[in-house]
């Protein structure tokens, strides 16, 4: 049951990453610190629809 999300950084709203979760363990959003090339620093990524 695993699902394909997408990473936004927090700052430029930029779509950067995409990853895979199991929704059944993890319900709640993502968050990961990664780095944007957009803003040319590590940033917060927020998991998106
Ligand atoms: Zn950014």
């Amino acid at each position: 049951m695993r699902v394909i999300v997408t990473l936004n950084c927090t700052e430029c709203k930029q779509r950067n990453y995409t990853t895979t979760k199991n929704k059944r363990t993890t319900p709640d959003k993502l968050e990961f610190s990664k780095y944007c090339r957009f803003c040319k620093h590590h940033t917060k990524h927020r998991e998106t629809k």
